[in-house]
């Protein structure tokens, strides 16, 4: 039997255990979770994970945007180590996987070394990445953003959220502005495991998903000017009301995203109305938009559509309009010797596994930049994230925790550069 694929497991139950005790910080009445970047739960829950790396005996070591690095040493300090990775942030009524799992496993993946007294030729990390939701400072995936080079240190300190809170002052105020460089440095591999956040593995009956590569996304605001007004005494022809170029352009989103099914996305995820009166005709909307596809140039093709259509539909009204890209995340494709050794690990695992394109965007994509990367999908109940009724089960968890244990274990001792799918 290869050495790479000896049977070592995780312990699924403490992993469980280890979820739990998380979901508890920031927990929501209806279980979920709400632990946004950088609120005082946030911190308790990266409290809580650097409290379980010490008791190991980890190394810690924080950068400067607040990236958690968990070192659990190797043989060889001049071997480059294996990072795995994900975040423990949430979205305000998220769920108790997204992301947690990744992180968790990648602890589980110590913790299990630990237990059978087992020291690898490269050290082992275990990140867990700043701000990779989104939803309180935009844009999502900043602390790897950050470290890949993609976003400087100033533009990530000076987000704000909602209340003009800035990313910087409350990295300070949680205390997690750490000294380390927030920059590239070398990896041999990096890992992410992550439940899928859609349906098709659940579908298809397949345990493990072996992430080939993640999405293309655009992010846009798109704002129509008009001319407020008194809702009564003005004539409905005589306005410049700036509904009547969102409508179009909001049905014309969805029809855009049909035409290029199945992987075509268009989602309308938000929508701001100012002044934002009852009886005043609004003076000007912006709509966050968000497009996907995997392939570039239906990507693009979807965002030239796109553009035309709220060119078409303003003018059609009178209305003013600015489209900003927010940000853009170009298809992203993981390493395939990494993605190989995943298929071939949940084989010798003697789970059903297949290969999949991740919708989501993930903090893997920057690390794609600097470091062979790639990710490791389980399946969620009815696809459901981004939702408090996210659920997974502790089979499903386990053995893709059990999957990233050998896949990490192969690269972290160099054995067979991809394990044999027979055992
Ligand atoms: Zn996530």
């Amino acid at each position: 039997m290869s050495e790479a694929i000896r049977p070592l497991r995780v312990d699924r139950d403490r992993l469980w255990d280890s979820l739990m005790s998380m979901a508890e910080i920031g927990a929501t009445a209806r279980g979920g979770c709400n632990r946004q970047a950088l609120t005082d739960e946030d911190k308790a829950g990266r409290d809580l994970f650097v409290r379980w790396g010490r008791e190991l005996g980890c190394g810690v070591e924080i950068d400067q945007v607040g990236n958690i690095f968990l070192r659990r040493a190797g043989r060889d300090p001049s071997l480059d180590p294996v990072l795995i990775g994900s975040h423990l942030d949430t979205q305000p009524t998220g769920g108790r996987f997204d992301g947690v799992y990744g992180v968790l496993a990648g602890l589980e993946v110590l913790r299990s070394l630990s237990d059978h007294g087992l020291t690898t030729a490269r050290s082992i990390e275990v990140a867990s990445w700043t701000n990779e939701e989104g939803c309180r400072f935009a844009p999502a995936m900043l602390g790897s953003g950050v470290v890949a080079g993609s976003y400087d240190l100033d533009y990530a300190y000076s987000r704000t959220d909602k209340a003009g809170c800035s990313f910087g002052a409350e990295l300070d105020r949680i205390g997690y502005r750490g000294s380390a460089r927030a920059a590239r440095r070398a990896f041999r591999a990096m890992f992410e495991a992550h439940i899928e956040q859609g349906p098709i593995l659940e579908q298809t009956a397949t345990t493990i998903g072996a992430v080939t590569g993640i999405q293309g996304a655009y992010w846009f605001d798109v704002t129509l000017e008009g001319l407020s007004c008194h809702a009564g005494p003005t004539p409905m022809e005589s306005r410049r009301d700036p509904w009547r170029a969102a409508c179009p352009i909001v049905a014309g989103a969805f029809a855009l995203a049909g035409r290029h099914s199945p992987w075509g996305r268009a989602t309308i995820g938000d929508l701001k109305v100012a002044p934002g009166s009852r009886n005043t005709v609004p003076e000007r909307l912006v709509i966050a938009v968000d497009l996907r596809h995997p392939e570039k140039s239906v990507l693009d093709t979807m965002v030239a559509e796109f553009r035309e259509l709220v060119a078409a539909s303003a003018r059609a009204h009178r209305i003013e309009f600015k489209i900003e890209t927010v940000w853009h995340m170009p298809p992203t494709r993981f390493d395939a010797g990494l993605v190989e050794r995943i298929d071939r690990c949940a084989a010798g695992l003697g789970l059903t596994h297949a290969k999949i394109v991740s919708g989501a965007g993930h903090d893997s994509l920057h690390t794609a930049q600097f470091a062979p990367t790639a990710m490791i999908f389980v399946p969620c109940t009815g696809g459901l994230s981004h939702n408090e009724a996210e659920e997974a089960t502790l089979a499903d968890l386990g053995a893709g925790a059990d999957v990233l244990l050998q896949a990490v274990l192969g690269v972290a001792d160099d054995l067979d550069p991809i394990p044999k799918e027979s055992r």
